[in-house]
């Protein structure tokens, strides 16, 4: 396998060079050359990257992919980046489902960032768009200033009637010209003004919400923990927190396929996004959901956790693409009382210490710190 992979780097460097003259860089050595510039250089380089990654592991260039080699190439997802290299090493080839495989919460997170990497760059362009058309607007407004300035000179300097009556017209034509080029321009300001504003309403959704499953991700989770945590203080109510994991979810990925895996995480998130009002509840990453129980003490959210952990695990899944029953699916849960720790991250590590012990007493259980 590894001979063969040299071989095939070789053979792609040639389709590489290809590819930059497609791109009308000539070849790269050429290309540093003559623009002598290090940005082109380095974009060159990320993009020949990324294409020798998906030539080399014979992966297809489709734009998941191509979104992933970016990651991975940037190492912007660190984690994903280091399993390739781990791969790698170990001689084993990267294909497409072991890829798939590898898609977890948090790489929702970083496609998410990604997209709000591009909405920043799309905003900073609308934004000088705008700049420019509210700066043409008021040049002509200046140039209008200085044209009437200059015709009513005339009008006053004229000597005949028809001179006076002629200037009028001169002036009033200037004037309609003026403020109907103004109008456009005003109104081109106007419409890119209402796009900025909604890609902004966009960007800020997109920055919150897990787009699997339509929860809120683990970012928008810690913002609303902040304010429950002071608001349940405020009214002195109690708080608490649990994990949940659904059990044996990777058994689910192989037999099933990744697709139906995804339908199953839809399925767990669903139920426990219908607990009560007083749960909110969040994606946390990969098959892993964070709940918050406000007003609800240990007894009473553990009571409320088991019952839906119950009903979940009543139900029977069949895959609606092959047919094939799924079965029953189960997920485990660690709950921990809030105010007995210091901080999120504390009460987390106990809601997770009690979900391994879950886990360990056999699965599809609630256990309370
Ligand atoms: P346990 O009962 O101990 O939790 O076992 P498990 O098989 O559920 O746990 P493990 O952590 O070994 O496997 C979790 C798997 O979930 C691995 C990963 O590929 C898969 N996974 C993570 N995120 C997603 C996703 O968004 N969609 C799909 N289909 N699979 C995912
Ligand atoms: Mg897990
Ligand atoms: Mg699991």
């Amino acid at each position: 396998m590894g001979h063969e992979s040299r071989i095939g780097v070789r053979e792609d460097e040639a389709g590489g060079t290809r590819l930059w003259r497609l791109f009308g860089l000539g070849t790269r050595s050429n290309d540093r050359h003559r623009h002598g510039n290090s940005r082109i250089t380095e974009r060159a380089r990320l993009l020949e990257d990324i294409t020798e990654f998906l030539l080399r592991h014979d992966l297809p260039v489709s734009p998941d992919n191509l979104l992933r080699a970016h990651a991975i190439m940037t190492k912007s997802n660190l984690r994903l980046a280091n399993k390739v290299i781990e791969r790698e090493e170990a001689g084993e080839p990267v294909t497409q489902s072991w890829l798939d495989q590898q898609i977890t919460g948090s790489d929702t997170t970083d496609t998410t960032s990604s997209n709000l990497d591009r909405l920043a760059r799309e905003l900073d362009r609308s934004m000088e768009r705008f700049g420019e058309s509210t700066r043409s607007a008021q040049e002509a407004a200046s140039d209008y200033g200085a044209q009437l300035a200059q015709q009513t000179e005339m009008v006053a300097n004229s000597t005949s009637e028809e001179d006076v009556v002629a200037s009028l017209a001169q002036v009033a034509r200037a004037m309609l010209d003026r403020t109907r080029e103004m109008e456009a321009q005003m109104k081109k300001s106007d419409e890119e003004a209402r796009d900025l504003r909604r890609n902004l309403a966009k960007a800020r959704r997109d920055a919150t919400i897990d787009h699997l499953t339509n929860l809120p991700n683990r970012r928008a989770f810690e913002d609303v923990f902040k304010s429950e945590w002071m608001a349940a203080q405020a009214e002195m109510e109690p708080l608490c927190l649990a994990l949940c994991d659904i059990d044996f979810f990777k058994a689910v990925n192989d037999t099933h396929g990744h697709d139906t895996g995804d339908r199953v995480i839809r399925a767990v998130a669903q139920a426990l996004d219908r607990i009560s009002d007083s749960c909110h509840v969040a994606r946390h990453g990969g098959e892993e959901f964070v709940l918050l129980f406000r007003g609800l003490d240990l007894a009473g959210a553990s009571a409320a956790l088991d019952a839906a952990r119950e009903r979940f695990a009543a139900r029977h899944f069949v895959d609606k693409v092959s047919g094939k029953a799924i079965g029953g699916v189960t997920f485990s849960g660690g709950l921990t009382d809030v105010f007995a720790h210091p901080d999120l991250s504390s009460a987390l590590r106990s809601a997770d210490e009690a979900l391994y012990r879950a886990k360990e007493a056999g699965r599809n259980r609630v256990e309370v710190a």
